[in-house]
């Protein structure tokens, strides 16, 4: 396993990661939970991804629960959480940025983890109606409380970020230091485009999700929908329309036999085609069956392999590199 920084910060992040989203709480619990975070943790990964709305909360209690299990020194890894959609119905209490709800919804995520603090507290997306100077006073007064170590931001525009981070200069605040984006080989423009600058100029750090689309580039869907996948899942159908796209599949039938000259699978080879990136600092992976996890650990063999030749056949089977 290698290890990035994440952005200026002081801290390393594996450069693969596991996250919780769908899987942890939902699609299964804490046994296959424990069984793939310590495949994980033994393979070197050191960084697990998870939010307050994660299978309503039990994302959290699912990884609080297997981490208390494991008794891994609580130094030897990083645990992020976002808030932002919150649980309760109810002004003030959903799809907000807001300081009381952000210095209150904390306490309850740790509660779920059963931590006194996580290692980076993501603003899961922008909130539009809260200034951002009381968000990011906010995030500072949760840092200060020693309820976490770092912030960050998901799904901010370039805008917003660098909004944040001069108003942390100018009140000297901690400023947020990473961002979570969705990146793969079918989403591309803002990571390639729209951060290019806050990452060359403000060095902000990156950990990003979906490597796999869902699971699209795996090839699963090729033949239609296997009923045992996650836009199969209870609740889960309204991703379908937009994961699961024709020309999408295309690409995937396309890309397959360069997988296969290369020696790897289609989910190694997206997987790594993201590490390709230098500006991220961790592709956060999500798995339902430990031998996919076993399967995706394999990418990190497969990035040298990218030569600067099959990153050009690839992009000309994509067509959507945003700089071009
Ligand atoms: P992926 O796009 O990699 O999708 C993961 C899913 O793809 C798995 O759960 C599994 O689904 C399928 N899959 C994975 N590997 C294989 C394989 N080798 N063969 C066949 N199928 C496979 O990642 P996620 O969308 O899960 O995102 C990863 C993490 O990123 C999340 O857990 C979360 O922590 C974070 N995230 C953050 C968001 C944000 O807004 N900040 C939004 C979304 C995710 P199946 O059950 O069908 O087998």
């Amino acid at each position: 396993m290698n290890y990035r920084r994440l952005g200026k910060a002081g801290i390393r992040v594996s450069e693969l990661s596991l996250g919780a989203w769908v899987t942890f709480g939902n699609q299964f619990g804490e046994d296959l939970a424990e069984q793939l975070m310590r495949l994980a943790y033994e393979a070197g990964i050191n960084f697990f991804d998870n939010a307050e709305s994660y299978a309503a909360g039990k994302g959290e209690t699912v990884m609080g629960n297997v981490l208390k299990r494991t008794g891994w020194r609580r130094e030897s890894y990083l645990v992020s959480t976002k808030l932002f959609w919150g649980l309760n119905q109810g002004v003030n209490q959903k799809n907000t940025l807001n300081r009381k709800y952000l210095l209150s919804a904390i306490d309850p995520s740790l509660k779920r983890l059963q931590m006194d603090y996580v290692d980076i507290v993501f603003c899961h997306r922008p909130d539009p109606e809260t200034p951002i100077e009381e968000t990011v006073w906010a995030m500072h007064n949760l840092i200060e409380r020693g309820k976490a170590f770092y912030w960050g931001t998901s799904e901010w525009s370039a805008y917003e970020i660098v909004s944040a981070i001069h108003l942390a200069e100018k009140h000297n605040l901690h400023k947020p230091i990473s961002e979570q984006s969705h990146y793969n080989m079918f989403t591309r423009q803002v990571m390639e485009k729209e951060y290019l600058r806050l990452f060359k100029e403000h060095h902000y750090g990156d950990v990003v999700w979906s490597p796999l689309a869902s699971g699209v580039l795996t090839g699963k869907y090729n033949q239609g929908v296997p009923a045992d996948s996650r836009v199969a899942f209870p609740g889960m159908e309204w991703l379908q329309e937009s994961v699961i796209k024709p020309d999408r599949i295309e690409k995937v039938r396309q890309m397959t036999p360069l997988a296969n000259e290369l020696g790897c699978s289609m989910p190694q080879l997206a997987i790594a085609w993201c590490l390709k990136n230098p500006y991220l600092s961790s592709v956060i992976l999500g798995t339902s069956r430990v031998e996919q996890l076993q399967e995706n650990l394999g990418a990190l063999n497969v990035v040298d392999k990218l030569t600067p030749a099959v990153m050009t056949q690839l992009d000309q089977l994509l067509a959507n590199n945003p700089t071009k």
